[in-house]
């Protein structure tokens, strides 16, 4: 529970890979690491099934259990752990102020953020019914469940393009459905995909509906957006490649971003452009998104808190 004016010496906002790597690398270094959760205990990870590309999970894991796991280790070496979301930041100051909940607020030598992105869905009601049993947002993934079948991608952008070609090796065919009469990918990536001879671009498509069994998907209802024909393509895989959205509002005006809101790191590092503030994770990542790359730089995240820490302590005796 949160004392009034509370200080501590490395406060992590998040509770996905990044955050949890961060909290046991921090702990380890006896900074006594608070971590807020967020209204997503675990992160991304708890909203999927089969995690198969985790090393050390030999026989894969389901998301929510490896988060569980996660969050044990760090607790094991003594990460206070509180459920709460981080409504502002003042990083002013030398000592950085975070709010949470709106309520109450406290000081931080260090601050490493690890908030995360969120997947964009198209807003079906049955998308997210077969989320994680067809449905996915991750070619990388999840494209290997899916070898040699049907799947279909929706998108139109590099993203979607680079996904559609790495689903084209494993999946027998590829149906990639573009809203437009064009791609937004650029010409190289188009160019690759309407290279790739098992991929089959549909323009002018939207999808309607996710078709299933009740357990597994089998089918996307489509239509054309010009003539309004509507088929079912059978395939057992739908991705939605559409694009993610860092959590960074809170941090507008306040750290450095990308023209899509991605927190900007120093090269190598996971300093921002505020001392003693950290990013890590896919908040600051719009190019791997893996859980494994997350956990890195939280690692990484965590042994900048505390060299920062260590040479602040040097200089003022
Ligand atoms: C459906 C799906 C399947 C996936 N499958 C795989 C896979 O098989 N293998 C793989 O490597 N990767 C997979 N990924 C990607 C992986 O989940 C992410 O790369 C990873 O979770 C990123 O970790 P993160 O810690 O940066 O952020 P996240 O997991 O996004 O966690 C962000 C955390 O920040 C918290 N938060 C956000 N805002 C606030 C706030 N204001 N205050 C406090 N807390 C806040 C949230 O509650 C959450 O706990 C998948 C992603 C999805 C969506």
């Amino acid at each position: 529970m949160p004392q009034e004016n509370e200080h501590v010496k490395c406060l992590i906002i998040g509770s996905g890979p990044a955050g949890y790597t961060a909290a046991i690398y921090a702990a380890r270094a006896d900074l006594k690491p608070v971590l807020y959760t967020g209204i997503v205990p675990g992160g991304q990870l708890t909203q999927t099934t089969e995690v198969e590309n985790f090393p050390g999970y030999p026989d894969g894991v389901q998301g929510p259990q490896m988060m569980e796991d996660f969050r044990k280790q760090a607790e094991r070496f003594g990460t206070d752990i509180r459920f709460g979301y981080v409504t502002s930041v003042n990083f002013s100051e030398d000592v950085h102020k975070v709010v949470i909940d709106g309520e109450h607020a406290i000081t931080a030598d260090t601050v490493i953020i690890a908030t995360g992105a969120t997947a964009k869905w198209l807003g079906l009601e049955s998308e997210q019914k077969y989320n994680g049993f067809g449905v996915s947002a991750c070619a990388v993934c999840d494209g290997f469940f899916f070898r040699g079948q049907d799947v279909a991608i929706v998108g139109a952008g590099d993203t979607a393009a680079e996904e559609a070609t790495y689903l084209a090796k494993l999946a027998n065919k590829v149906h990639m459905l573009v809203r437009r009469d064009e791609f937004r990918a650029s010409k190289a990536m188009q160019h690759r995909v309407l290279n790739t001879p098992n991929i089959e671009i549909h323009y002018n498509t939207e999808t309607k509906e996710i078709v299933g069994d009740g357990q597994n998907l089998t089918g996307v209802l489509i239509y054309n957006n010009q003539t309004l024909a509507e088929r079912v393509l059978p395939v057992t895989g739908f991705f939605v490649a559409i694009g993610h959205k860092p959590n960074t509002e809170l941090f507008q005006g306040i750290l450095d971003m990308d023209i899509n809101g991605y927190l900007i790191t120093q090269p190598d590092s996971t300093r921002t452009n505020i001392e003693g503030v950290f990013a890590c994770g896919d908040v600051q990542d719009h190019i791997y998104r893996q859980a494994v790359t997350a956990a890195g730089t939280g690692c990484m995240a965590a042994l900048e808190a505390e060299r920062y820490l260590a040479a602040k302590e040097y200089s003022m005796m």
